[in-house]
């Protein structure tokens, strides 16, 4: 059968010029299917132009939106966790992070920086998923306990931007440590009446939730975001009950009285820096400023 057999030899392509679409040139939304350009999915901030579905980003990405000029300065870069229990589970923990770093390009879980959001001085730590499930490590702790400490010497405002599984199981309980370490230095904060901004996206869930996530002055999320403490599932199997639906997404937290607002991240900046207006204290421009009194002589 000469139409299924090749009878002239030698029409082979290398692989390499073959010529098929290239990876990552179109983006399908996981959740209503449509297939846009990856470069105008990214124009739209990585939601879906049709259902506004929010993809998960990472602080690149978070650190572009909302600072300006996407200028800003890093803390603490090339932080990096030890291995206090020499934790093994399919591999060695410092076997896992050097994967990891080499794969992510990142150092840990957190990325802290400060620069300015529409002119005025801020100080961000964004969590990054792609390293260990965002998992709140001693890196993770000490970095936003560090960050903490700048906002409180610079006098500008925080922002807390979390995505994460919870605690890192391989560092056990120096994870767990860090959740009273971040609260702590989010008290300092307070007291000194210095506003905290907390931002939930995509997930944010067990032992960051249950500390920094939810202290904000303002808690807000991202629309969808899975936002909860113990999965789903392991609250299905101890209530023995089915959940309700769309249990644990932030509308239906923002409902339940855990939420301020959902903010839409293409509408992110303009409003945290509105709220920041609101917020912080009103420098008195110097003219206003009351003439002091000629004390008169009786
Ligand atoms: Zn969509």
């Amino acid at each position: 059968m000469p139409w299924f057999k090749r009878v002239e030899k030698g029409i082979i392509t290398p692989t390499e010029e073959k010529k098929e679409t290239p990876d990552g040139l179109w983006y399908k939304c996981p959740s209503c299917k449509t297939v846009t350009s990856t470069a105008e999915h990214r124009k739209n901030l990585s939601t879906c132009v049709k259902c506004n579905y929010h993809d998960r980003i990472g602080s690149k990405e978070y650190f572009a939106i909302l600072f300006d000029d996407n200028k800003f300065v890093e803390m603490d870069e090339k932080m990096t966790s030890g291995d206090p229990l020499n934790f093994v589970d399919s591999k060695p923990y410092p076997q896992r992070t050097a994967a990891t770093q080499k794969a992510t390009g990142l150092h840990d879980a957190v990325r802290t920086a400060y620069g300015k959001m529409n002119g005025q001085d801020i100080t961000i730590a964004c969590m990054d998923f792609a390293y260990i499930g965002g998992s709140m490590g001693s890196v993770v702790g000490e970095k936003i306990a560090r960050a903490i400490d700048h906002a409180r010497k610079t006098r500008t405002p925080f922002l807390m931007i979390s995505k994460s599984g919870g605690a890192r199981m391989m560092e056990a309980g120096f994870s767990l440590m860090q959740m009273a370490k971040t609260s702590a230095k989010l008290a300092l904060l307070a007291e000194e009446k210095l506003p905290y901004i907390s931002l939930l996206t995509d997930p944010t869930t067990g032992g960051v939730t249950a500390s920094y996530a939810m202290l904000g002055d303002f808690n807000i999320a991202e629309p969808g975001a899975l936002i909860g403490f113990a999965g789903p599932r392991v609250i299905k199997e101890t209530i023995g009950k089915d959940l309700p639906k769309g249990f644990q997404s932030a509308e239906f937290v923002l409902e339940h009285g855990f939420l301020d607002f959902i903010v839409d991240r293409k509408e992110l900046k303009g409003k945290l820096a509105d709220l920041l207006q609101m917020l912080l204290p009103k420098e008195t421009p110097a003219e206003a400023k009351p003439k002091p009194r000629k004390t008169q002589k009786a």
